[in-house]
């Protein structure tokens, strides 16, 4: 679930909240937004994505607040990564797009598989 806003790094451009699918964070003016609702994170990632700045981290842990270090996250080069690695970046080609929807389809059936294991019988 979402972890980390990076006050450093954050332009305060709210697109974090904007594209969260379940309203986790609130905006602030004049200000860096904040996790309000963190269990309330799908551990989708699109925040991660979208920040134009690698302002933010998301642990994969989807089910519990795991704490995190920022200056750790950055010497391990984990802020950003998975924007990255997903290709969106500046220069992000045809395959780079191709692999980010293998993912997304990858993390919507493990999403999907989690709610079907939480039905009752
Ligand atoms: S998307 Fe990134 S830079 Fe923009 S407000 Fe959110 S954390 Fe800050
Ligand atoms: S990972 Fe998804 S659900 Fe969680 S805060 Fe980011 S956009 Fe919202």
């Amino acid at each position: 679930m979402i972890e980390l806003v990076s006050k450093n790094r954050c332009i305060e451009c709210n697109k974090c909240v904007q594209v969260c699918p379940t309203n986790v964070f609130d905006a602030v003016p004049n200000g860096v937004p904040v996790i309000a609702r963190q269990e309330d994170c799908q551990t989708c990632f699109l925040c991660e994505i979208y920040c134009p700045t690698d302002a933010l981290f998301v642990h994969s842990e989807a089910w519990k607040h795991v704490e995190v270090n920022e200056e750790e996250l950055i010497e391990k080069g984990l802020l950003g990564k998975y924007r990255w690695e997903m290709g969106w970046h500046p220069n992000r080609t045809v395959r780079d797009r191709w692999k980010e929807q293998e993912e997304v389809a990858k993390r919507i059936k493990v999403w999907k598989d989690a709610q079907e294991q939480k039905l009752p019988n």
